[in-house]
């Protein structure tokens, strides 16, 4: 499927529209006979069009002189998104919204004091997005209004990256190696972490900053020597004041690099919340997505994680794995709810250029993805899980969400600071993203090298970039918040 769009200023909501139905599909011109969206405007038509299976959808409208080029962009979306309902007989739940995050649009209309009637509008009426997912947006910003209203202006979130994993997943885009292929590098990457851990507290001092939240991810941490990890940890421990931090996690990922060693590590290093990230539960689909491990395994970390102390545990899944259906997808909610982690947090696949689904172009055949999302949130309420955040990423299949569920009261403050744009993160490790943040007026961004190599040789660079902290709350904060 190709995208043509042609007679607008920008193409980004049009392309936009057309990729909800053809995730896809490449913009420019399309060869003659080609499949094709086309949308085109001319000085006094709107025309949206659609060549499929060889045969071709026209609408043809008047153009509104009145319109801007703003109001002109959305009316003529509005009316290919129609045309793409109508040829394709479906309808995407989050309607024509774009974005990474709805929950912050009502937070953002909230400081802005609008009236409920004109925010549900705005999803419901503008946007088209569905009662069902407008509802659960509504729910989440509820549940994190509290959350969020406790936070200080001069409160941030510690975030540090290990970028290797025992094995690559089928699905995976992030900047992650391989143990086997970086041994050599390992050791000095973690003797690098410690030092910007330093930087990072020296920073956080002069700038008089308040650490709220911890997290280690990845890329999987506990692919770490049990030492390493705890080199790492004593690091972090040596650095802040754990007993004033309100939350700390470690993600312990994937059970092939977990053994119960390193959950104690983990625990004795002060880590409050822990991840274990099943995807699956069915051995059929981990073998798909390039796990060397089995669903007992998960089961048996699960039970480990319990015995070494760890009372705040998250377990990740993913809706639309191949070779997953959605009896396989509910057998892996069952078992994960039989569990009784504090948090589920469900995702739906992304297709991102990196992985090599996209790569095999394996991604056609999965088509059941709405009905597991929509049945994880059902089967989680009956079970007791209420959502907490909420997240939407380029290139998910059927453009659908992330949810993130909890228990009452084990919220995992992390998530909901970074998704919603709360406070500052500061990063270490390669990869990493810091960002700086104004609620509500501000928002800067310093990254560090993105692979370990080029982290390993560029911490110089790296701590004169970190300067700009200083900068950003010299600038925007007053001396005395
Ligand atoms: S565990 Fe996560 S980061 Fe590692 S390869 Fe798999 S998807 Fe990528």
């Amino acid at each position: 499927m190709n995208i043509y769009v042609k007679g607008h200023i920008s193409c980004y909501e049009l392309e936009h529209v057309a990729r909800l139905f053809y995730p896809k599909a490449a913009v420019g011109n399309a060869a003659h006979g080609a499949e094709v969206v086309a949308a085109r405007l001319s000085a006094h038509h709107m025309l949206a069009a659609v060549r499929l299976n060889g045969k071709c959808t026209v609408r043809l409208a008047k153009r509104d002189l009145s319109l801007n080029a703003k109001q002109l962009e959305y009316a003529h979306s509005l009316m290919l998104f129609n045309l793409l309902c109508d040829v394709t007989a479906t309808r995407p739940a989050w309607g024509m919204l774009t974005g990474v995050r709805p929950v912050r649009l009502i937070h953002d209309m909230h400081r802005k004091n609008m009236p409920e009637s004109e925010i549900e509008a705005f999803f419901k009426q503008k946007f088209l997005v569905s009662d069902e997912k407008y509802a659960l947006a509504q729910k989440i910003a509820a549940t994190q209004a509290g959350i969020i209203a406790k936070n200080k202006p001069r409160s941030y979130s510690l975030y540090i990256g290990i970028p290797f994993c025992p094995s690559r997943c089928s699905y995976c885009s992030f900047v992650s190696r391989t143990t086997a292929e970086s041994a050599a590098l390992i050791q000095p990457y973690v003797d690098a972490l410690c030092a910007e851990i330093e930087d990072i507290k020296a920073t956080a001092e002069r700038n008089k900053l308040t650490l709220e939240t911890i997290y280690i991810g990845g890329g999987t941490p506990t692919s770490l020597t049990a030492k390493q990890l705890e080199t790492l940890m004593n690091k972090v421990a040596e650095c802040f004041d754990l007993s004033a931090v309100s939350e700390y996690t470690v993600e312990a990922g994937r059970p092939d690099c977990t053994d119960f060693e390193k959950l104690c590590v983990i625990k004795n290093g002060g880590a409050t919340r822990i991840s274990i990230n099943p995807q699956t539960l069915s051995d059929n689909v981990l073998e798909a997505i390039g796990r060397k491990h089995t669903a007992q395994d998960i089961l048996n970390c699960f039970a480990d994680a319990r015995k070494a102390g760890h009372t705040n545990i998250n377990m990740d899944l993913i809706a639309g794995l191949p070779k997953d259906t959605v009896s396989g997808f509910e057998k892996s909610l069952d078992g994960v709810i039989a569990l009784s982690p504090e948090n589920i947090t469900v995702h739906t696949l992304t297709l991102k250029r990196a992985s090599s689904i996209v790569i095999d172009n394996e991604a056609d055949a999965y088509d059941d993805v709405a009905k597991m999302v929509s049945l994880s949130s059902k089967k989680l309420a009956d079970a007791g899980y209420a959502p907490y955040y909420l997240y939407r990423q380029k290139g998910t299949l059927q453009n659908l969400e992330n949810t993130g569920y909890t228990k009452s009261g084990s919220e995992c403050l992390y998530n909901i600071y970074i998704m919603e744009e709360v406070h500052t993160i500061l990063s270490a490790g390669a990869g990493g993203s810091t960002k700086l943040v104004k609620p509500g007026e501000k928002i800067a961004r310093i990254f560090n090298y993105k692979y370990p190599l080029e982290y390993l040789s560029g911490a110089d660079e790296m701590h004169l970039r970190k300067k700009g902290v200083d900068d950003f709350y010299a600038k925007y904060f007053d001396m005395d918040t």
